[in-house]
């Protein structure tokens, strides 16, 4: 188990739609512990595949380890049943994106569908934080981040300052 290097935008990684994961594949197992290895050594609430060079649909998310006691989860071709029409706008960092907060507007609950790490398929309700997290994550899959959020002459002012 490993800490990997964290992709930095605007690798071109980042930008690609994953592929479905194969829950019963030999490598998934050290794929999920290097993900958390990374995201809580990289001080992260959540991490997708993609961000360490992965193109597969996984991610990992704790939001409450900084503040109390951890809660990982491991989120396996998750798909998004559906989102309210509620949503919240609020400042979100990216670990690609270092040092750099955006406010982004997001739905204030969802209903998602995922595999665990053992295979098995569930749904379930997230609100909060945890559905903001858990979106943020879910936008990396797609080849999305934080900037897709942004009004397009602001994206474009932030992609002429990163590039390369
Ligand atoms: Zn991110």
């Amino acid at each position: 188990m490993a800490k990997r290097e964290v992709r930095m935008w605007p690798d071109p990684v980042l930008t690609q739609i994953c592929a479905p994961v194969d829950v019963n594949a030999p490598d998934v197992a050290a794929l999920i512990e290097d993900l958390f290895d990374t995201m809580y050594d990289a001080k992260g609430r959540g991490l997708a595949a993609p961000q360490i060079g992965v193109l597969q649909r996984m991610f990992v998310v704790d939001v409450t380890w900084k503040e109390g006691p951890p809660e990982p989860r491991v989120f396996i071709n998750p798909e998004v049943a559906s989102t309210s029409d509620a949503a919240s706008e609020m400042s979100e960092q990216c670990l690609s994106i270092p040092d750099l907060p955006m406010s982004v507007t997001r739905p204030d609950h969802i209903q998602l569908r995922w595999s665990t790490r053992a295979g098995d398929r569930l749904e379930a309700r997230f609100d909060g934080i945890l559905a903001r997290c858990i979106l943020h994550e879910f936008d990396h899959l797609n080849g999305k981040v934080i900037f897709d959020h942004q009004p397009a002459p602001l994206r474009a002012d932030l992609e002429a300052r990163y590039a390369p």
